[in-house]
């Protein structure tokens, strides 16, 4: 039997007669935003991050990690300040990975973005986050929050913090 491709529904994706609820995508998407922080050598600060376009169909994924053939050697990684120099956070992996145009898609990402990685899905006209809120007390990384949450907003982006705490408390 030749099945048609617009006739074709993943048995992963295919409920019992039922549409999937937006809650249910973005449940399913976040998850698979987990999965990609699992891929990253951050021995310290794992994030994973998804873009996906509105309907759904298409997706890139992103992961921290050092520019590409940049040598992961134990003792960078173990370098704090080295560590964050030179680490290209996941969201902007999802984004450059991205064999579509992602303006209007749904940026999904395990920890808040930071402010630099606001500024870049703010441009490349995300039009919608999805992530743990950002603990805007952190000594570290609050005030980077605070940016991100200004920018998202003059961006006009829709924020939707999942009621989950991120690891580390962030
Ligand atoms: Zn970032």
């Amino acid at each position: 039997m030749i099945v048609e491709p617009l006739d074709f529904v993943a048995p992963s994706i295919a409920t019992e007669g039922e549409n999937t609820s937006a809650e249910e995508w973005d449940a399913r998407f976040y998850k698979l935003a987990e999965q990609a922080a699992s891929w990253s050598k951050d021995p310290i600060r794992r994030v994973g991050s998804v873009v996906v376009t509105p309907d759904c169909r298409s997706f890139s994924l992103g992961y921290n990690g050092f520019p590409r053939g940049y040598p992961d050697a134990k003792e960078l990684l173990m370098d704090e300040e080295l560590r964050q120099m030179l680490m290209v956070h996941g969201e902007i992996n999802a984004i450059l990975n991205s064999p579509f145009d992602v303006a209007g898609s749904t940026l999904y990402a395990t920890k808040f973005p930071c402010h630099k990685c606001a500024g870049v899905i703010a441009n490349a006209r995300i039009s919608r986050i999805v992530s743990p809120p950002g603990n805007l007390d952190h000594p570290k990384w609050g005030t980077s929050y605070k940016l991100a949450h200004d920018i998202f907003r003059w961006a006009g982006l829709e924020v939707k913090g999942l009621g989950i705490i991120a690891p580390g408390g962030e």
